[in-house]
């Protein structure tokens, strides 16, 4: 086997050895299967191929100094697919298959987990997809669920630090009572445009306003948004938004920090008000903002002066990590150690 330069991972796909599937036929779900291949055969009348019947998630495995290796809140992730499944209508895996599934494929494919040092991980993806066929618009008789895993660099590899955003009301990513608050494949396509268009522009990512109206900030491109100041962690309240896990996290650990915690309506304006923002999620846990721009109003918010994360973004973004390496103690129990 040729030896993995753990220092030049980036965020993209790199085969290992195993994924596992599960697949639901007659309403129920059979036995965890183990496989080695990269591909799956589908039906090509399967619903995620038409009707966008797919739900995904996103979760890493940690190795830690003392060699054990940790997984980040997995009983959150089951239950965000569960809920997923629920809103486009297909079949609900339970928390335990869920959690066998995750256990197995981190086993069977642990040679690829970076060590401590490295400051990378093993994220972990697990899809489910209808692959029954259907011609009309109708939910799939039969779904498969399955867990690839790959290895995956540090997310700032020059060190923690401040990106722009760019706010776009030309594009929408979810609509009010749409799917937003799901973590399905249809988001990210209703996204690319507009991410491409700020990427292209140099910015970090698109940075989206509620549907309905414009004037309440609600999501930075896949990430949710909070802002601080006053020693209050401030994130959005909106039916459009997907409930993060990290934003979850580091609202108990804000708390935790002793700073209040509000989850409201957030003005574009109040923008130029915090003393310092980020973007969260499993990718980054934060991405601290350093501008937000909008051309279109000639305009930019600058959130952070001398362009370095601010002092709450960068302990927050420190304990998180901690925990999800075992340097600090699991006091939320939010992590499972693979035995
Ligand atoms: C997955 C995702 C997030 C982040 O969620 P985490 O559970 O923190 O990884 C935020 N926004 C969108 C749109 C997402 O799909």
């Amino acid at each position: 086997m040729k030896e993995i330069d753990w220092s030049k991972l980036s965020f993209g796909y790199m085969p290992t050895d195993y994924n596992v599937r599960i697949y639901n036929r007659e309403g129920k779900w059979g036995e965890l299967e183990v496989s080695s291949s990269e591909t799956i055969n589908l039906h090509m009348a399967a619903t995620c191929l038409h009707y966008g019947q797919e739900a995904f998630e996103g979760l890493k495995a940690f190795r830690g100094k003392d060699g054990k290796i940790r997984i980040f809140r997995l009983e959150e992730n089951a239950a965000r697919l569960q809920s997923t499944c629920k809103g486009i209508l297909m079949a609900e895996l339970p928390t335990e298959r869920f959690k066998e599934a995750v256990l197995k494929v981190v086993k069977l494919n642990e040679r690829f987990i970076p060590p401590y040092e490295t400051g990378a991980s093993l994220y972990i993806r697990p899809l489910l997809i209808g692959t029954g066929a259907q011609v009309g618009v109708k939910p799939a008789d039969e779904y498969l669920f399955v867990i690839f895993v790959t290895p995956v660099g540090p997310y700032f590899k020059g060190g923690f630090s401040t990106n722009p955003y760019v706010i776009t009301r030309k594009y929408d990513r979810a609509a009010p009572h749409g799917t937003g608050t799901f973590k399905v494949g249809g988001n990210y396509a209703a996204s690319l445009r507009a991410s491409k268009e700020a990427h292209d522009a140099g910015y970090s990512a698109e940075f989206y306003l509620d549907a309905k109206e414009h004037k309440y900030i609600d999501e930075c491109g896949a990430a949710n948004f909070f802002g601080i100041k006053n020693n209050t962690y401030i994130t959005p309240l909106s039916s459009s938004i997907l409930p993060s896990i990290t934003n979850k996290s580091l609202m108990q650990l804000a708390e935790d920090m002793g700073l209040d915690v509000e989850r409201r309506p957030i003005p574009e304006e109040e923008l130029s008000t915090f003393e310092e923002a980020g973007a969260c999620g499993t990718a980054a846990v934060i991405s601290p903002i350093q501008r937000i721009d909008d051309p279109e109003n000639n305009h930019s918010y600058v959130i952070s002066k001398d362009g370095k994360p601010g002092p709450i973004s960068t302990a927050l973004y420190n304990k998180l990590r901690a925990i999800q390496y075992g340097d600090e103690p699991d006091v939320h129990n939010w992590v499972t150690i693979v035995e």
